[in-house]
């Protein structure tokens, strides 16, 4: 089983990704978490030119996180999920729609094109969007002190990619569902179990 967690600076992703794993493994499966970009050896190596440059071209941006991608998913994720573990992803293809496609611009045939070649048609069974409000999702990445390339833009930025997020679940309600991120860790984690649960029979 496949799933990933999307959301916006500061919505607990990967707080959320490590309860999810213990509470998988507390259940007797075998759990591989991973993360976006990176998650296999030379994605992260694309990780760090990815955040460590820039302003990037929107669609040399694009091309670089579905490169990444594409080492993740031939190197990690489908030899994991051929192996019988369960797979959850901090971040995944969702989130380049909603930060490329709706936050930059890039047009929906560059990122149709781009996954078709990197994917090979694997989606996830289950996507969590964690969602959040920007300002309340920057102030907690900012609190626990991380300097984000993305703050400096404008607020309609961080909004239009909340926006994308938003319209990828109502687009496909049976892959995805919106969790409201701004409740108590525990109270998050204990809503994604119950949808876990619900939908994938954990
Ligand atoms: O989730 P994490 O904070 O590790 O993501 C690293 C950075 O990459 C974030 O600032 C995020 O906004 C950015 N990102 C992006 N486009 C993606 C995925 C992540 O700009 N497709």
């Amino acid at each position: 089983r496949f799933i990933t967690l999307e959301g916006g600076e500061g919505a607990g992703k990967s707080t959320q990704a490590r309860l999810l794993e213990s509470a998988l493994v507390a259940a007797g499966h075998r759990v591989v978490r991973t993360r976006e970009p990176g998650g296999a050896a030379g994605a992260e190596a694309i990780r760090g030119v990815l955040l460590g440059q820039g302003p990037w071209d929107a669609v040399a941006e694009c091309m670089l996180h579905f490169a990444a991608r594409r080492e993740h998913v031939v190197r990690t994720i489908r030899p994991a999920l051929e192996a019988g573990a369960w797979v959850i992803s901090d971040r995944f293809a969702d989130s380049t729609m909603a930060y490329q496609v709706f936050g930059q611009g890039v047009s929906r045939g560059v990122f149709d094109g781009l996954a078709a070649v990197a994917l090979e048609g694997l989606t996830p069974d289950l996507t969590l969007v964690l969602d959040i409000g920007p300002g309340e999702g920057l102030a907690r990445a900012a609190a626990r002190g991380e300097t984000n390339r993305y703050e400096a833009l404008d607020a309609d930025f961080h909004e239009r990619v909340r926006a994308g997020f938003r319209a990828i679940a109502a687009a496909e309600p049976a892959r995805c569902a919106v969790v409201d991120a701004t409740a108590a860790p525990e109270g998050v984690a204990a809503e994604i179990l119950r949808l876990v649960r619900a939908r994938l029979g954990a």
